[in-house]
């Protein structure tokens, strides 16, 4: 049996916390860009992407409130077969992208040195099919702030099983994708999703080299405390949660769940044979998430 994990838990350098989608009144957010980099610096941010739609805004003229600002744009392109476009956040462009179809848009971003992340598949109702006719993405968003508050479709992890399940190597991450858009049953999308990456500076390059090898983890409440692989055993540790699963391909896995306790804090799982992936994700009690990338198990 071959493990990959490059484990962010056990890798050098630190944690840096961030918000990977994010729109000003440059599109339709409701902030300003100065107002938004204020309220992501605030509430302890170490970096953010500004994404409008089609629209790569200047940030030489922010003040970056210590916070390290990632050039970024979201666009959306093509068609799935269920009719919808692709929705991709393109993170650390040097100039706006001209290409059209998903693929290209890809390349593009890719040629330039930037990274994309597949956003909201479940808002975007796109199939499993849609999401494997397209490659070059780093990870699907996992989690999406404002699609959770605004129509219930935050939640992505089957996309990425299915994802998985087919061989992919592609992570999930969890993004506000903040618009700053709220009412009185809705509540702000601002500043409730992250990802903590484990990089050794707070640099463009870092974070992304860091991003591509998979050295993070993404929550919007509870934080993954430690992971550990050790002779086929995944052990893991977490601030107190409801409960914590393996997830894993079909009718694989595993779930932990607090049932004479108020909460649990840690949970193992031994790797089955036939088992080709495993990602932890758990819930705290007030239902909110955290994931871990997966753990990809080979012969
Ligand atoms: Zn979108
Ligand atoms: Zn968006």
């Amino acid at each position: 049996m071959r493990i990959e994990f490059p484990n962010p838990f056990k890798a050098p350098g630190r944690w840096f916390k961030g918000n990977l989608h994010t729109h000003t009144t440059q599109s339709d957010g409701a902030h300003t860009p100065q107002e938004i980099v204020d309220r992501y610096a605030q509430n302890g941010y170490d970096f953010l992407a500004i994404t409008d739609h089609d629209k790569l805004i200047p940030l030489d003229d922010l003040d970056p409130r210590g916070m390290l600002l990632i050039p970024g744009e979201e666009v959306g392109v093509g068609r799935g077969e269920l009719g919808s476009s692709f929705h991709l956040v393109l993170l650390g462009i040097q100039r706006p992208i001209s290409a059209k179809s998903p693929q290209a848009v890809i390349d593009e971003a890719r040629e330039q040195g930037g990274e994309v992340v597949l956003c909201h598949p479940y808002w975007s109702l796109l199939t499993l099919s849609d999401l494997l006719s397209i490659d070059g993405y780093i990870a699907i968003e996992v989690f999406n702030s404002t699609c959770h508050h605004s129509i219930g479709k935050g939640f992505s992890s089957v996309h990425w099983d299915g994802l998985l399940a087919a061989g992919r190597r592609v992570w999930g991450v969890a993004v506000d994708d903040a618009h700053h858009h709220f009412n009185d049953h809705r509540p702000d999308d601002v500043c409730v999703a992250w990802i903590s990456v484990k990089a050794e500076e707070l640099s463009l390059e870092a974070i992304l080299e860091s991003m591509r090898r998979g050295l993070f983890y993404s929550s919007f409440g509870p934080e993954i405390i430690d992971l550990s692989v050790e002779g086929g055993v995944i052990h893991v540790k977490t601030t107190p949660v409801k409960h914590i699963t393996f997830a894993s391909g079909a009718g694989r896995g595993e779930r932990w769940t607090a049932i004479e306790t108020e909460t649990i804090t840690e949970a193992h799982h031994t790797i089955r044979e036939g088992e080709r992936f495993i990602r932890v994700e758990c819930m705290d009690r007030e239902g909110r998430w955290a994931w871990t990338n997966p753990i990809l198990i080979t012969d």
